[in-house]
């Protein structure tokens, strides 16, 4: 094969990510107010919409959700972080703390838009065994607290397997099954990829734009600037092979989301 003709194929396929960026951001916002069941929506710029983003550990916000809180942020819906635990597997749970405040500055979600959450039976610890009941207590009083129209959280394999995060998606679909979700909220998830996918860099976004999902959040350059910033917030977790991650992980890049069914409401369980 010459030189020329592998040249022009790699330039045909980043004319078509770049093609698929535009797309995206055309159409963005009808996928998204498809994706969510919501009547009181400001027509012109979207404030009435509030989303929750449910993550295990500081770190988590960045390194598998910033394409959806940069592009969500961008779109002037209003996005709050849950974080159950302080990260204090190593006892740096002070220290992760602001680094998570700041790393949240960065992508655009306020510190008053933050809840960390230090419980002693929710360790970070991937031997540790969140109980699912504890964690969908949790999550069910701040969605009633706040009137979230979505919540964003793991899918069943959580990104990296993390057994916090695989919690945290069994505790969400409890409360889906059981019908304890406030009306007008949606549930989605956070796809999981498997391991080529996942480090395929940028050049991964033409198999999710094409393969099904409800939603899919994609980063420009400038979004992914921020990611990075957002991930370098994390100084007491930068090793080497963060680096990497920063590099190839397509979670910098794009984010591709499925709907939790929703089960019967007050659904009682005996
Ligand atoms: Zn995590």
């Amino acid at each position: 094969m010459s030189i020329y003709l592998l040249f022009s194929i790699l330039v045909s396929y980043l004319v078509w990510i770049k093609c698929i960026y535009c797309r995206h951001r055309r159409t963005l916002v009808k996928s998204l107010k498809r994706a969510i069941n919501v009547s009181s929506i400001n027509e012109t710029n979207n404030s009435g919409i509030k989303a929750l983003i449910v993550t295990a550990h500081p770190d988590d916000e960045c390194m598998f959700f910033a394409p959806t809180i940069i592009r969500l942020s961008e779109l002037n819906v209003s996005v709050h972080l849950l974080c159950l635990s302080e990260g204090n597997y190593y006892n740096q749970g002070p220290d992760r703390q602001k680094e998570l405040l700041n790393s949240c500055a960065v992508l655009g979600i306020p510190t008053s838009r933050v809840t960390i959450v230090d419980h002693k039976n929710l360790p970070d610890d991937p031997k540790a065994e969140w109980s699912v009941s504890l964690v969908s207590a949790v999550i069910v009083k701040h969605m009633r607290a706040h009137s979230f129209n979505m919540v964003l959280t793991f899918d069943g394999r959580g990104v990296s397997g993390h057994a916090n995060h695989i919690a945290i998606h069994k505790a969400v679909s409890h409360l889906a099954y059981t019908g304890q979700v406030p009306n007008d909220c949606s549930l989605l998830s956070l796809v999981t990829v498997g391991l080529l996918r996942k480090y395929f860099s940028f050049l991964e976004l033409p198999i999710s734009w094409l393969l099904p999902s409800h939603l899919c959040f994609i980063t420009g350059s400038q979004g992914y600037s921020q990611a990075k910033a957002a991930m370098l917030c994390h100084r007491t977790q930068l090793l080497w092979f963060r680096y990497l991650y920063i590099v190839f992980s397509r979670y910098m890049f794009v984010n591709t989301f499925e709907l939790i069914s929703q089960g019967p409401k007050n659904l009682k369980i005996y």
